[in-house]
């Protein structure tokens, strides 16, 4: 098959969160599986850095706003992947994220910049772009694609089919009616039943109505963002959708995260995990901590924001501390919690250590020095980051929800007994919950047989890509 993949972030050369790993890696293994994957991203400066000898293939003129758009192909130099980029300086050549400008403020052009990425989509699969290559199926991601499904939909002729991915329902690529006349799109789709939402217009909604398949990333988070608690105002319509709806499971790239990885000090594994305990006391060494083999060390490697549950953290802390852990903490985020994890830091020199920004090769040395990590999202439609600690033997310690819930298993007397705990699972989102279970992840972290029990069986879950790819080629399959 022939699978255009449409998104905003890949990893490693553009990322703000999880999309850009799985952007990265999803492809990769299709193209394993013997598929031809190729994948559209927008120009942004990391991305006309990283791509080594980019070469023109259509020149596309004036569009949303832009006088010069070029589509230009190259290969990634790490593994290979076939890339399009849209080459629009105009639009993408800015300093901040692919989202915000430096004041982390949205752009306000968001609507034509992200109009523009699907366009070139659909325009490539009409044959217009790049005549040698039309995609079977155009499969794009959160609501920077989601105008995709649309454009290829204004071609009833046309045979591509689009699949379009939830990644988080909560950023739903919301714009005002007086934009919509850019994207050049007909008038009569910005009805309720169409694009329009709630007197404004989105990207998102655009995208669940008019692929042909909706997935998601967690089989518990697709029945979650039916209900009116997770849908965002979109649960109606993705109940309407439902049996064109299903939950895929992210998987992770373990060439990437690995306890032999080349960024962490020590190699390790599940049958040899010695090398941890020197991972533990660097950590402890770079970020000023007592150097104690005995403290149970939890870490943070998250958007500190609410959705990541930061604040609910921030009130457990006493807990943490009482019990005897340390905590170090990777992120950036809402300014208010940055500074509240600062000035805690502060506070309990020794004990307490934050990072604030983003730092790729740290959240590696974070995942091998710790012994668990704390994951107290409201709502958490996969998360990567718990998949990545249960391989780095860091103890997950998750709010029983989306994706969290479908991938640790909870350490109770009984799955304890049995060997299939791997974590630690907890059912309100509220900080006097999470106290308690870190309270008790410490009183366990002494047990130290059982401790390195629950440990070893985590560090031998699969969550490969090869299952997840076999799911989005049988979803694939059923429209072709
Ligand atoms: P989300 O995409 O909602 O932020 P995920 O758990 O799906 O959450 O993915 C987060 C990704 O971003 C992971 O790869 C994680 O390691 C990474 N990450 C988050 N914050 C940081 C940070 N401050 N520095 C480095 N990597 C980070």
């Amino acid at each position: 098959m022939r699978i255009l993949h449409v998104a905003a972030e890949i990893f490693p050369l553009v990322k703000t969160g999880g999309l850009a790993d799985i952007v990265a890696a999803l492809p990769g293994a299709q193209a394993r599986h013997g598929h031809d994957t190729r994948v559209l991203l927008p120009g942004f400066r990391g991305i006309m850095a990283g791509v080594p000898e980019l070469v023109p293939v259509a020149q596309i003129g004036p569009v949303f706003g832009a006088a010069a758009v070029r589509l230009l192909a190259g290969r990634l130099s790490e593994s290979g992947l076939m890339v399009y980029v849209i080459d629009a300086p105009f639009l993408y050549d800015r300093d901040g994220n692919p989202y915000v400008g430096p004041d982390r403020r949205d752009w306000s052009d968001n609507h034509r910049r992200f109009a523009l990425l699907g366009w070139a989509a659909a325009h490539l699969a009409f044959g217009e772009l790049d005549p040698d290559w039309l995609p079977d199926i155009v499969h794009a991601h959160d609501w920077h694609a989601g105008l995709a499904p649309v454009y290829i939909r204004q071609n009833p002729s046309l045979k591509t089919r689009a699949v379009f991915t939830i990644h988080n329902l909560a950023f739903r690529g919301i714009f005002p009616l007086e934009c919509y006349g850019e994207t050049g799109l007909p008038a009569e789709l910005l009805t309720p039943s169409g694009i329009e939402f709630y007197g404004s217009f989105s990207f998102m909604k655009a995208g669940l109505v008019y692929s042909d398949k909706i997935t998601t990333v967690s089989p518990a988070y697709s029945r979650e963002i039916q209900t009116p608690e997770f849908g965002w105002g979109l649960d109606g319509l993705l109940r309407e959708r439902s049996s064109d709806l299903s939950g895929i499971l992210n998987g992770v790239d373990y060439s990437v995260w690995t306890p032999q990885d080349p960024k962490i000090a020590h190699a390790y594994t599940a049958q040899n995990p010695s090398g941890k305990k020197l991972c533990k006391r660097m950590l402890q060494k770079e970020f000023g901590l007592l150097r104690d083999d005995e403290s149970p060390l939890f870490a943070v490697v998250s958007r500190l924001t609410e959705q990541k549950g930061m604040d609910i953290l921030l009130d457990a802390l006493s807990d943490l501390l009482d019990s005897g852990g340390q905590l170090v903490v990777l992120g950036t985020g809402k300014a208010e919690f940055e500074t509240r994890f600062s000035q805690a830091a502060r506070a309990y020199p020794g004990r307490i250590a934050v990072h604030i920004g983003h730092n790729e090769d740290l959240s590696h040395r974070i995942m091998a020095g710790a012994d668990a990590l704390l994951v107290p999202s409201r709502f958490e439609p996969c998360g990567l980051t718990q998949l990545y600690a249960l391989r780095y033997g860091a103890l997950p310690i998750v709010h029983r929800t989306g994706g969290l819930s479908d991938t640790v298993v909870d350490a109770t007397p009984d799955t304890i007994a049995s060997g299939r705990a791997t974590g630690f699972v907890f059912d309100r989102p509220d900080s006097r919950t999470l106290g308690a279970r870190v309270r008790e992840a410490c009183t366990l972290y002494h047990n130290k047989e059982c401790w390195r029990k629950i440990r070893r069986h985590g560090m031998l879950q699969d969550f490969s890509w090869n299952d997840s790819a076999a799911h989005y080629e049988a979803l694939y399959r059923s429209l072709l």
